[in-house]
């Protein structure tokens, strides 16, 4: 016999594990099925984890400090144990380093709106809490293949450095996604793992279920795409990929793993460090390593993926001396091993880097997809945001003309969730980045 749900969510990362949380708080019984093996074995497994809330726009802003609130009181917020153990939020702060002339002024006044903390930091004070740092500038980002890489900078950085005390990263997301399984099923949702789906199911022109590989159908009156970079996989099998003026597609991303400078533990007082004069970021991981991202600077080619499933998961030793050799500008001591070691996966990204958390044309099928290198962070704000769109619409709301407005649980703000649609114009404030 199908079994029968009122959701099936597509996904088991920590957007659709989120989802389904939330969706089972308010009673709606949910089931998440994922072609892997495990919840947040897909990209969620290779992020970088970092929490912060520097976005560019104000509801961006909002709901990575909502979010903030439910990683700091982790336990709390998923209101039953899971015996593997919680994640945890290592609250480290975030600095941001700004190349001369760049203005931090937009972040800073959606923090004062929000009355998120920020601290202004000189150059002084960087160099007495990062005395490994230099404060020289090298911007603009460059590759080692450049003649001009390794010129002396004739150039300092910003004098003005914005220090973001609530920021850190999370320790373990696939953990993570894991605590969120249990929360979710401590309220009735099921999860379905090894179960790929091949068909949305229709009736009367609407979302009625799946069909996954091995011929299974689970019958159900909603349907979430939270397929992370396979969203346009799945949107194209529901027919609504057409329909919307967005688009996301997969993009290839290494992240890659040095030692800690001898001078200078990591482990002990690293911090997460945004570094716009050189583009990219680093923070400490486990064994005093430092992990080092890329903020995708314009001197590197993007490498956009055609099949979500056909992609090179090796780190390249090219990409690995981009991101390393600029770290070890501002890291002077840094040492860089010869055998490149770091994780390769997909973003799924928007035309302008914001997700979309939508209703679709097909009634019954919702998206929260698009997360654009950025959204593990917002996983309990995803949950809350579909989780009221899809009660709004489920009960003849009409989302595109109004949408949506969210009442956020742990900071006073109402969002507008029309941020978020599927069929906006382009976001003209977007950084155009993982940035957001
Ligand atoms: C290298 C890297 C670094 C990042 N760093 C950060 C960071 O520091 N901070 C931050 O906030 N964000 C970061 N992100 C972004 C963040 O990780 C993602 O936005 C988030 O994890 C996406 O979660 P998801 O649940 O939407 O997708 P996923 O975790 O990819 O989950 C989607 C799931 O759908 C399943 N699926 C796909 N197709 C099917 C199908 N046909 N049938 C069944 N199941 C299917 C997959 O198996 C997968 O488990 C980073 C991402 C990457 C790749």
């Amino acid at each position: 016999m199908t079994p029968s749900y009122d959701t099936v969510i597509i996904g088991a990362g920590i957007s659709g594990a989120a989802i389904a949380f939330e969706l089972s708080k308010r009673g709606y019984r949910t089931i998440n099925v994922d072609r892997l093996e495990a919840a947040g074995r897909g990209s969620t497994s290779n992020t970088c984890a970092i929490i912060r809330t520097h976005y560019s726009t104000l509801e961006g802003t909002a709901i990575a400090y909502d979010s903030y609130f439910s990683w700091k009181g982790w336990q709390d917020y998923l209101e039953t144990v899971d015996n593997d153990g919680l994640a945890r939020f290592y609250q480290t702060g975030l600095l941001n380093i700004y190349p001369e002339g760049h203005d931090p002024s937009n972040h800073l006044n959606l923090h004062d709106t929000l009355g998120i903390p920020y601290e202004i930091w000189n150059t002084h004070k960087l160099l007495e809490k990062m005395p490994h740092f230099t404060d020289d500038s090298f911007h603009p980002p460059k590759r080692p293949e450049d003649p001009s890489f390794y010129a002396e900078s004739e150039q300092k950085i910003s004098d003005t450095v914005v220090y973001y005390p609530n920021d850190g990263y999370i320790n373990d997301p696939v953990l993570s996604v894991h605590n969120l399984q249990r929360a979710a099923e401590s309220k009735g949702a099921d999860f379905r793992f090894n179960a790929k789906v091949v068909g949305i199911r229709k009736e009367r022109d609407r979302a009625a279920g799946v069909t996954l590989e091995n011929g299974d159908t689970i019958d159900a009156a909603v349907v979430v795409n939270a397929a992370g970079p396979h969203s346009a996989v799945i949107n194209h099998m529901a027919g609504v990929a057409q329909k919307m003026k967005m688009k996301t597609r997969p993009l290839r991303h290494e992240v890659h793993f040095v030692p800690s400078p001898g001078e200078f533990s990591y482990e002990k007082n690293g911090l997460v460090v945004g570094d716009a004069d050189l583009g990219g970021y680093h923070r400490p991981e486990t064994g005093n390593l430092i992990l080092v991202g890329s903020e995708d600077p314009l001197c590197d080619e993007r490498e956009w993926v055609a099949d979500p499933d056909c992609f090179n998961r090796e780190v390249t030793r090219a990409q690995y001396q981009a991101q390393t050799y600029r770290l070890a500008r501002r890291i002077p001591g840094l040492r860089i091993p010869n055998t490149p070691r770091g994780i390769v996966d997909l973003y799924d990204v928007t035309d302008d880097w914001i997700p979309i958390y939508d209703r679709s044309d097909l009634a019954g099928f919702y998206l929260a997809i698009g997360t654009s290198g950025n959204q593990y962070k917002n996983g309990p704000a995803i949950g809350i945001i579909l989780s009221h769109i899809i009660d709004a619409c489920e009960n003849g709301h009409d989302h595109d003309r109004r949408p949506v407005e969210v009442k956020l649980p742990n900071i006073d703000f109402a969002l507008d969730t029309g941020i978020f649609s599927r069929n906006r114009d382009i976001i003209a404030g977007s950084s155009f980045s993982v940035l957001g």
